[in-house]
């Protein structure tokens, strides 16, 4: 008997037989009607295998492979590449911030952008490639004989596909990826080690920003190292490890200090002072920045409170926030409580939040910078011209100071490539009625060039370095004062 469902046909056989000889010369109407029946039963448990085995190996959003067809793809290219001395790559693709798109547009609009992604990336696939999703917001591609040059090219594009916006009903959506890519060459390791290498390679990308980034024996050192950090970071606060240094912003024109940004510095006994910039990311890693910066917020009202007190009443302190603190649910009672607890006036605080953090959900971000204006506090966008700000976005931010990134203050000159940048930003903060600081400025060619482009404030070198608190007042140097200032 056959029967065709349409897609794939299904053949179901009943085979009857009988000991007795002409038990079946005459076959009843009734007995016919039975068989039917029996093999209708037996086809449809067979359709119902099928498409078990099938849900079991497929992602039913997608209908790509999941994760357990994907290893079994994965170990087949490790052992052709192997056997044919042909390398293969293996790509980890995650999304940013995905989250985002479900809590603020809700999982339908999260679940179609999904499914965009999905047919953007498939019609970059190649017949041999394998293209699976293992996780919420995370793909997995293994291309078979292919060299590195030729996988940097192709997971390039599918980088780009991803980013190029995705329209869902009327709004506009923006999408990053970050991609980490191990390849499968001769002695590359088990299907285990490939996977946590391109994990690894993907952390990378992400902590960097850098989209696409290939394995690197050296990741498997810093991912150890993270560790490390990560546990000795866990008991700082309580061993009084973290210390905060002070560095000066002052009024281009006159000189006079307008500000100190609180810079968080470690001290730890046996690895000795850690920078920011490799102790920060993992702080964020593990959500310690949470009460890290709590603690360097306190600790920051509580300093700037005894300046105001000794009479530096105009003092303002700035400190950096990071995204994880910022987007915390309770974020603004516990700026509020700390202001409260201290006794500085609200006033005199200025947070630094940086593009990226800003930009990840505008309208929430609006919403939570509103309140923490309703305080009295200030803010500032922090390394301002590095991150996607888009302009009509940032006039609709409640903001107070725009902080141009050291990278275009740096070797700042008459011909520098950087000098229309910064005139445009100075000219878009005036048009928004915001201040504009400067930061690192080293030079005082740097520092004129500056005050002639009319920004308002800076901070760097020239003027001061970062400083514990009791050496950090006054600053000292006067030499980036116009000359008809300097004594
Ligand atoms: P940032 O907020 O942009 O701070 C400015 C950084 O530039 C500081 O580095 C400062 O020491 C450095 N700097 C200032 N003037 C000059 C200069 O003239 N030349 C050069 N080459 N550098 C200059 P630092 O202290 O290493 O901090 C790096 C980053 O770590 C900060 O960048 C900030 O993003 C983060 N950070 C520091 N403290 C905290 C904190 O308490 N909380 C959070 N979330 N992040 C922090
Ligand atoms: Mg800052
Ligand atoms: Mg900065």
């Amino acid at each position: 008997m056959v029967l065709s469902d349409g897609v794939s046909p299904v053949l179901g056989t009943l085979c009857a037989y009988s000991r007795a000889a002409g038990a079946f010369s005459e076959v009843t109407a009734d007995l016919l009607q039975q068989a039917r029946h029996l093999a209708a039963v037996a086809i449809e448990h067979h359709r119902l295998k099928d498409s078990l085995a099938y849900q079991a190996q497929h992602d039913a959003l997608t209908g790509l492979p999941n994760r357990i067809l994907f290893n079994t793809r994965l170990e087949r290219a490790v052992q052709q590449a192997e056997d044919t001395h042909i390398p293969a790559a293996l790509a980890l693709i995650d999304l940013d911030d995905f989250k985002v798109i479900n809590d603020v547009h809700g999982n339908q609009v999260g679940d179609e952008v999904l499914q965009e992604i999905t047919r953007r990336l498939l019609r970059l696939t190649r017949w041999s490639d394998t293209l699976a999703r293992v996780g919420g917001d995370e793909f997995t591609v293994v291309l078979p004989h292919t060299h590195q040059e030729e996988a940097e090219t192709i997971l390039r594009q599918m980088l780009q596909s991803i980013t190029a916006p995705i329209l869902v009903g009327e709004q506009e959506l923006l999408i990053s990826a970050s991609i980490g890519i191990s390849m499968l060459t001769n002695g590359a390791g088990d299907v285990t080690h490939l996977q946590r290498h391109a994990d690894l390679a993907m952390q990378s990308a992400k902590t960097h920003k850098a989209g696409i980034a290939f394995y690197q024996p050296k990741m498997n050192r810093q991912a150890a190292e993270r560790m490390h950090l990560a546990q000795y970071l866990r008991r700082a606060v309580e061993l009084g490890e973290l210390e905060l240094h002070y560095q000066p912003q002052v009024n281009l024109v006159d000189g006079t200090l307008s500000g100190m940004e609180a810079l968080l510095r470690w001290r730890h006994p046996l690895l000795g002072p850690v920078a920011p910039l490799r102790f920060i990311p993992v702080a964020e890693e593990t959500g310690l920045i949470v009460p890290i910066g709590e603690w360097v917020l306190r600790e920051a009202c509580r300093q700037a409170a005894v300046w105001r007190g000794q009479g530096y009443e105009t003092l303002r302190m700035a400190v950096n926030v990071s995204v994880l603190q910022f987007e915390r649910d309770g974020f603004v009672q516990m700026v509020a409580q700390v202001l409260e607890d201290t006794g500085l006036y609200p006033q005199a605080l200025e947070l630094e939040l940086t593009e990226s953090a800003v930009m990840r959900n505008v309208e929430e971000s609006a919403r939570r910078m509103k309140q923490l204006r309703s305080l009295g506090v200030s803010l500032a966008v922090d390394d301002f011209g590095t991150g996607y700000s888009s302009l009509s976005y940032l006039s609709r931010l409640p903001l107070n100071v725009l902080k141009i990134d050291r990278s275009f203050v740096t070797h700042l000159h008459q011909d520098s490539s950087a000098l229309p940048v910064v005139r445009a930003i100075i000219s878009l903060a005036h048009n928004l009625g915001l201040t504009t600081i400067a930061e690192g400025i080293e030079t005082q060619q740097e520092c004129d060039l500056l005050r002639e482009l009319g920004c308002h404030q800076g901070q760097g070198y020239l003027i001061a370095r970062p400083l514990p608190a009791l050496e950090a007042l006054p600053p000292q140097k006067r030499l980036f004062l116009p000359r008809e200032y300097r004594q």
